[in-house]
């Protein structure tokens, strides 16, 4: 394994744990009557049996907030959690354009590489398209994302 692996490995396992935005209640997780600013969205990977309830709140044009609830395997709550460190604060075609890009890569098979300087954290992930059966896991969080965001207005 060379180095730049390892440290994508380290990130993976570290953000697993860490579940940045995983703060959303069971009671909103259930709430189907939201405000057009937010959107909401569950997804499942039963291949994996990852799980996902993932909330989009917005503020004019802008991503203000991004919770969730969810259990899965290390790779798809990595995921979540990267992603949620990403989006607040950031223009809604913006994050759009983020999913676009991540979707590219983990599609790719391992031939597209993918560019920190876009995609941040969420290159240590890009290992993950050279195995199909686990891109599922690694696109979880941000089909729901994109979902979450398309109800939104
Ligand atoms: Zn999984």
């Amino acid at each position: 394994m060379n180095q730049l692996d390892s440290l994508y490995q380290q990130i993976i396992l570290e953000e697993s744990k860490t579940r940045r935005g995983a703060d959303l209640t069971p009671e909103q997780a259930l709430d189907t009557h939201l405000p057009a600013t937010m959107g909401q969205c569950h997804q499942l990977n039963p291949v994996c049996g990852d799980e996902i309830t993932l909330r989009i709140e917005t503020s004019g044009s802008t991503v203000s907030g991004i919770h969730w609830a969810g259990d899965g395997c290390s790779i798809s709550m990595a995921s979540a959690s990267i992603l949620s460190d990403m989006v607040v604060g950031v223009d809604r075609n913006e994050v759009q354009s983020l999913i676009d890009r991540f979707r590219e890569v983990m599609r790719s098979r391992g031939k597209l590489a993918a560019d920190e300087e876009v995609l941040g954290d969420a290159a240590a992930l890009s290992g993950v398209s050279k195995f199909p059966a686990r891109v599922k896991c690694a696109m979880l969080a941000w089909v729901a994302a994109e979902d979450a965001l398309n109800q939104t207005r």
